[in-house]
């Protein structure tokens, strides 16, 4: 299998010093740093003319099989090149704190801070969940947050049930979300309904829930998905759950986050979106969870204003299960399953 990796620099155009508090040293840490020793630079240029060959490559198979002769190349290009380099490599990060889980159409995400991991959703199918968390080798949550109710959020929960602590939900609309809830408890996970304001913790770090708020009056359903804020390994990320534009810029006007470097988008990368609270947000990454569909996401607007608010995107119906790390010098590195395209 070929894993690919893009390192984002810390340089945006237009984006300003984006310190950060000092990270530990992981695996990944040596991945990219072997990139400023002497393995040659030869290998070095054959490898980058490759990557480069299949970025301008029109077509596909042209495309994958560059991509394979371009493997192992990110232990010079990181190094390098460092900025939106698409690369490739056999071994995944062990320093991720962000793992977009390949469930098909829906959300799962698994994130991370130390030994302690959450799950933002569950995706559709038990099934799918389970050859997820098996990969990233993650047998117990301390935290799973289920955004809203939909089945592409929480189909496949059973995958979970006696392994969560403590369960975060949002206010709920019928009686099976009141079943869902009643199932958690009975599995022995603590369920807690939250708003804006509350703050959860995951290892060492204090995520900030956004939304939904008291004051937006908003019903249940994809209006109130459940929006957290987090920072995690020096990574800052949102997950947007499904929210459409209306309760998007409801939340803009109450207050986001700059300079993000990672959101998840929202609603599967639906038309139903404020392009003005992405462009302030100014993300580095934009993560879409998304499979086969008849509702054509995600949609050409969305990719377009993401592009255009200089955020790099990565989907899971293209690229398979996606992992971010910190790298150094305020980089991101992205593995993917997949080349994309
Ligand atoms: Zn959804």
């Amino acid at each position: 299998m070929a894993w690919s990796a893009t390192g984002l620099g810390g340089e945006c155009p237009g984006r300003g010093d984006r310190s950060r508090g000092s990270r530990g040293r992981g695996p990944a840490d040596d991945f990219a740093a072997l990139g400023t020793r002497g393995v040659g630079s030869v290998l070095a240029a054959l490898a980058v003319a490759a990557t480069l060959l299949m970025l301008l490559s029109e077509h596909r198979l042209v495309r994958r099989t560059l991509a394979l002769l371009a493997g192992g190349a990110v232990l010079f290009a990181v190094g390098l090149f460092g900025v939106g380099s698409v690369l490739h490599s056999a071994s995944r990060p062990s320093n991720w704190v962000i793992a977009a889980c390949d469930v098909g159409q829906g959300d799962a995400f698994l994130i991370r801070d130390g030994s302690q991991i959450a799950l933002v959703d569950t995706g559709p199918d038990p099934k799918l969940l389970e050859a997820c968390l098996s990969t990233m080798r993650v047998s117990r949550l301390s935290l799973l947050l289920l955004t809203h109710y939909d089945q592409d959020h929480v189909g496949g929960v059973n995958a979970v049930l006696g392994r969560v602590d403590t369960a975060i939900v949002g206010p709920v609309g019928d009686a099976s979300d009141s079943r869902l809830r009643e199932a958690l408890t009975r599995s022995g996970a603590t369920v807690r309904q939250v708003d804006r304001g509350d703050q959860i913790s995951l290892g060492n770090a204090t995520g900030t829930i956004l939304w939904p708020s008291a004051s937006a009056h908003v019903e249940p359903g994809n209006a109130a998905s459940v929006t957290l804020q987090i920072t995690l390994g020096g990574v800052s990320a949102l997950f947007l759950g499904d929210l459409g534009e209306d309760s998007q810029e409801a939340l803009r006007r109450l207050g986001i986050p700059h300079q993000l470097d990672v959101v998840k988008v929202a609603h599967h990368g639906s038309a139903d979106q404020s392009p003005q609270l992405y462009a302030e947000m100014h993300a580095r990454l934009a993560l879409i969870g998304v499979g086969e569909n008849s509702y054509g996401h995600p949609t050409a607007k969305t990719l377009a204003f993401l592009r255009a608010a200089g955020t790099h995107i990565a989907r899971t119906d293209q690229q398979g299960l996606l992992l971010v790390a910190p790298a150094p010098n305020s980089q991101l590195t992205i593995w993917t399953d997949r080349p994309s395209g």
